[in-house]
Order: structure tokens, then C-alpha cells, then sequence
């Protein structure tokens, strides 16, 4: 090994060497022996370039004294290498810490924001010395605090933070991008909670530590008094958005007050709020969301417009009295994540065929169908982002309006007002719409205004709460839709569930047979020996195994042969038949597709496809 020479013994001062770092990355195999080569000898080039590409990029200036032993390692990841282990996955900051907290014998650790103590990590030491040094106190056992950081060999650092917290202190090695992000997340959130609880609850108020680290900041560093409860707002939209959370709730308990945040479908606790700050938040929210601030005895519903990068994001507010106070649930409604390409939806290439079929008519009823949360409204905000063109008028009517979209005439349906479904529909008929979507056919009214929109050439778009495409058919019978109007208008029906993705950072292979699965409730069509994935759990999925979702879908074109089953006493078993006849791929089957080629595991298929769920 050209670039290792004589360097088997560890020499502190050397550690952050060029060669012996690129050692470590060839030695465990991330990169090539001439990889390894060549970026030796061209190191301060490829430096000086990384620099200009960063300077240009409006990427955070680099803090030359604090980053210097980093920056090969940047110039390294800003490459985006294929892995020579593992071409799947690239040379990123995590790979090259762990490997090089490997060669030094210490251990690795992805810290996970989740499981984090908000006290320890802000009180043990101020922010200033946190942010010069890259240590954030991750944990504490039986005397010994432990501290993540990129460069473990920073004794002395350590034995300042061991004089002030009276603890030994144990480092780990955890990625520097790691550190200086969560160093920004959680002082800025504690700093913004602290000074409100200060300010709310007067001097009396012991803080401890926390007065103390409050006085340790320059007053410019120190916002004005409002604007403390302003930034730990701001904080916790910035870190619900990070973690692609869905939804944000706040409930007052007795004591304390509990911020949990929903990812992939679970909701997980991320912060106990002192109960002093409790109502300066809620208030701070119902403010943000043009909500009446006075009013607490009744709820509330409103939306929040904020930025997440460039783009807009907005947040659907929901404010109920419960014993202890005001309980507030945000649901984030984000454009990523609701206008997607159709193409990127999750539907196989024959699903995807007849669904653009479906929706390429000008006029009829197409219904996308599924339970609460199947991701309907994201197919269906989508799909009309497809079609919409600019010569045709597109209207919307929601129960509520979930995400504004300016190439959409949006309305909201107020009940209380008088203003329902029907009243709408009656109305916009007026407004000449081409695509009518009508957020859900709740009931008789709704769905002859809809049927009558779709007889008088309208394309008209909507949902339904039932668990499969066929069982739609009977479900609009027996709302009172006459079947010779549904035969009249009705053109497909797509059915669909969100399953979750195995985590690509933990996947691992593992063998079934066919039959053990088929015992658990599991026909896969399949015999012997199969080859299935599941993910082990990792910091990157908070040990869930699974990160993100897909969906699954069911597509029933309304053809003739259903179009003749759809009789007065129709049948869902003859329509299920029927549809089966003509090719339909079940919610089941796409599921299982989804098994086989490793998206998903089994228990996922079964958890989503079974017993009342289909
Ligand atoms: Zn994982």
C-alpha cells in the first residue's frame, strides 16, 4: 500500500493526515488503490476545487481552523463515488467516519435526534465551545458522560468538559455534518424554550444551568423577548420538515406538555415543553394561522404558510380543548410530497397504462378510492397537475382545502355556512369547469351533483371510503345512484394503500419458504425457497427498519363486460370475477410484487392487505 507506508502504529498528531485518511478509505475498501493514488497526489487541487465549488454553492462558509482536518473528506463526498465494496452506495461523510472510527478502535455513532435529552445535550456545555470543538454531549451513565464528535483526539477539549460537568468523558466518533446540525437544532430550540419560559414565568423561576448559559451569550446573540417563542416555532417547523414528519401535535399534560411528530405513519415524542411555554406556543401557532387567540374553549381549524428551502409549505392547524389546556395538531402539507409525477406514484407499468387511459377521457367519473391516509388526495392532487393544461378550467372542492394550488379554483366547503357539496356543485357548474375534483362522495346529494357534472361533459374526479375498486360500484348503489347513470358515467376506478419501504441503509436478504408464508395468511402464488428482504434497524430509521412509503394499487377500468354486471342487484363477487377476467391486479397482488422485487417485507403486505383493511 503505496500510501500507508510505515504507519501502523496510530501517531495522534498525525491522524488527520492525507495519507494515512486515505489509507483507512482503501484498506476498507470504499475506495480503489489508485483511487487512493491519485487522490493523494492531486490532494490540494482537489481541495482548492472543493473550495471554489462550495464558495459558489452558498453553502456555509468553512470555518478554516475548525474544518482544516475535514477537508479532504469533503472534497471526497462532494464526488458522489460508487462505493468499491458496494456500488449501490456512495462514499458519503457516514461511511468515511465509520470507516475511520473502525481503524481507530473507537466506536461509531449515527446519533439520532430522536432519542436525545434536550437538557443534557444543551446544559453540559454552552454553544460557543460546543460549535469551535464539533462535541455534543449525546449521553450519561453511571459518571460518564458520553460525547459524539468528529475528532475524538481532542483531549484537551475533553478534559475541559470533564472539569465542568464533574463527569468522565468517553468520545465517539459521529460525522461532523452530523454534529454541527444537531448543535444548531437543539441549542437554537432550547435557547428559544428557555427564554420563554423566562419570560413568561418571571425571575422566580429556577433555571439552574440554563440561567447560567443564558448569561453566556452576547446580547445581540439574545433576540428580543417575542421573538422567543417566534424561533422555537420556526425550530420546530425547520425540524419536523428534516425528519419528514407528517403531522406535529402539542398536548397539555398535566405537568409538562408533549411535542410528537408522526414520520412514516408513527408518531414519536421529541420534546417535553415546560407547561409555562405551553400556551405562548399555542398561542404563537393559532397567531401564525389566522386563528382567533381568545378563543379557547372551542376548536379551531386554520393553515400556516412557511418556507421549507424554496418551496412553499403549508400547514393545516387544528386547535381542540382537552383536560390540561389547548391541544394543537399541525398536519404539514407538503407540495413534494402531494404533487408528485404520477410516474413516480408507485403504479406498475400496465396499472400506470390503464390509469392514464382512465383519466385521459373529457368527461365521466373516475373515483380513487381507499381508507383515511391511503394517500388518495396526493393521486389525486397529482393527477390533476397532469391534465391540467392551460385550456381547461380546473375546480377543486375540498372538506378542507388541503394544499392551494394557483393553477386550481380551489373551494372550501363550510357546512356551517350552508355552503356544502351539493350547494357547490350547483353553483360551479355556472363557472364553466372542464375537471371538477369533489373531495369525497359522502352522500346521495353529493354524488348525484357529481353525476350530473360528469352526464353534462365534465371530467369529475373523487373518493371513496371503501377497500377495493369493485366494491365502489355497490357502495355508489347504495348511497341511491341509479345503476344506469353509473353505466352512463363512470370510467375507472383506482384503489390504493401506502405500504412502508424497507430502510436502504439496513436491508438484508433473507430466506422463506413459500409455505411458511402461505401458513401466516400469505398466498404468493409462488413455491420453495423464496429470497425476501427486511431491514434490521438503524440509526437512518430509528431502528423501525422501514423509511418512507409506497403505494399500492388497484385499477378497474369501467369496461364493457362491468359495465354490464353493473346491474339494480349487482353483485361484488361477479364484479370481482369480472374485473379478475379482465386482468385487474389486486391491491394483494401489487402488494406481493412489491415483496418479491425487495421494496417491502412481508409483514408489511400482510399488516396492509389483510382481514378488515381488505
Ligand atoms: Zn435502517
Amino acid at each position: 500500500m503505496a500510501c500507508a507506508d510505515n504507519e501502523d502504529e496510530v501517531d495522534v498528531s498525525d491522524v488527520w493526515s492525507s495519507k494515512r485518511l486515505l489509507a483507512v478509505l482503501e484498506k476498507s475498501a470504499l475506495i480503489s488503490f489508485s483511487q487512493a493514488r491519485d487522490f493523494y497526489a492531486n490532494r490540494f487541487e482537489m481541495i482548492q476545487q472543493y473550495k471554489r465549488r462550495r464558495g459558489k454553492s452558498g453553502e456555509p462558509v468553512i470555518d478554516e481552523a475548525r474544518d482544516k482536518p475535514f477537508l479532504l473528506i469533503d472534497a471526497i463526498v462532494s464526488l458522489n463515488l460508487k462505493r468499491r465494496d458496494n456500488p449501490s452506495k456512495t462514499v458519503d461523510e457516514d461511511s468515511i467516519f465509520q470507516a475511520l472510527a473502525a481503524s481507530w478502535n473507537i466506536p461509531f455513532v449515527k446519533v439520532d435526534p430522536l432519542k436525545l435529552d434536550l437538557n443534557l445535550v444543551t446544559t453540559t456545555i454552552p454553544i460557543s465551545f460546543a460549535k469551535n470543538h464539533l462535541v455534543l454531549p449525546i449521553g450519561v451513565s453511571q459518571g460518564e458522560l458520553t460525547v459524539a464528535t468528529p475528532n475524538p483526539f481532542n483531549h484537551e477539549v475533553f478534559d475541559d468538559i470533564a472539569r465542568a460537568s464533574q463527569l468522565r468523558v468517553n468520545a465517539v466518533v459521529s460525522p461532523r455534518s452530523d454534529i454541527i446540525k444537531l448543535i444548531e437544532e437543539f441549542f437554537g430550540f432550547k435557547r428559544s424554550i428557555a427564554a420563554a419560559e423566562h419570560q413568561f414565568s418571571g425571575p422566580t423561576v429556577d433555571l439552574g444551568n440554563l440561567e447560567r448559559f443564558i448569561h453566556l451569550k452576547s446580547a445581540d446573540e439574545l433576540p428580543s423577548n417575542d421573538q422567543h417563542v417566534v424561533n422555537a416555532v420556526n425550530h420546530l417547523f425547520v425540524y419536523a420538515f428534516d425528519q419528514k414528519a407528517s403531522d406535529i401535535h402539542i398536548e397539555p399534560k398535566r405537568a409538562v406538555s408533549l411535542v410528537r411528530i408522526r414520520i412514516d405513519g408513527v408518531l414519536h415524542t421529541v420534546y417535553r415543553l415546560p407547561k409555562n411555554v405551553h400556551s405562548a406556543i399555542v398561542s404563537r401557532i393559532k397567531n401564525l394561522s389566522g386563528l382567533d387567540m381568545a378563543e379557547k374553549r372551542r376548536p379551531q381549524d386554520g393553515r400556516i404558510k412557511t418556507g421549507k428551502n424554496d418551496v412553499e409549505v403549508e400547514i393545516r392547524v387544528s386547535t381542540i380543548p382537552v383536560a390540561f389546556g389547548e391541544k394543537v395538531v399541525m398536519r404539514i402539507m407538503d407540495p413534494d410530497i402531494l404533487f408528485q409525477d404520477l410516474e413516480h406514484l408507485g403504479f406498475s407499468s400496465v396499472d400506470m397504462a390503464k390509469y392514464n387511459q382512465i383519466v385521459s377521457h373529457s368527461h365521466g367519473l373516475v373515483l380513487v378510492c381507499g381508507p383515511t391516509g391511503s394517500g388518495k388526495s396526493t393521486t389525486l392532487y397529482s393527477t390533476l397537475r397532469k391534465i391540467s393544461t392551460t385550456r381547461v378550467n380546473v375546480t377543486t372542492i375540498e372538506d378542507p382545502i388541503e394544499m392551494v394550488h394557483e393553477d386550481f379554483n380551489q373551494i372550501a366547503v363550510k357546512p356551517q355556512l350552508g355552503i356544502t357539496f351539493g350547494s357547490i356543485m350547483r353553483n360551479i357548474l355556472r363557472q364553466d369547469p372542464d375537471i371538477i375534483m369533489v373531495g369525497e362522495l359522502r352522500d346521495l346529494e353529493t354524488a348525484e351533483n357529481a353525476i350530473q357534472a360528469a352526464l353534462t361533459g365534465h371530467l369529475v374526479l373523487s373518493t371513496l371510503h371503501t377497500n377495493d375498486a369493485p366494491s365502489s360500484i355497490i357502495r355508489l348503489m347504495d348511497l341511491g345512484v341509479p345503476s344506469f347513470l353509473i353505466q352512463a358515467t363512470l370510467r375507472g376506478i383506482l384503489s390504493q394503500r401506502l405500504v412502508r419501504k424497507i430502510c436502504n441503509n439496513c436491508k438484508e436478504k433473507i430466506e422463506i419458504d413459500a409455505s411458511a408464508l402461505e401458513a401466516m395468511g400469505l398466498a404468493t402464488g409462488r413455491t420453495g425457497r423464496l429470497s425476501l428482504y427486511q431491514g434490521q434497524g438503524c440509526q437512518k430509521c430509528r431502528q423501525t427498519g422501514y423509511s418512507g412509503r409506497t403505494t399500492i394499487h388497484e385499477v378497474l377500468p369501467f369496461s364493457d363486460t362491468i359495465k354490464a354486471l353493473t346491474v339494480p342487484d349487482a353483485d361484488l363477487a361477479a364484479l370481482t370475477e369480472g374485473a379478475r377476467a379482465e386482468g385487474m391486479i389486486s391491491l394483494r397482488e401489487s402488494a406481493i410484487e412489491r415483496l418479491m422485487d425487495g421494496t417491502t417485507t412481508y409483514q408489511e403486505v400482510l399488516r396492509v392487505t389483510s382481514g378488515g383493511n381488505l
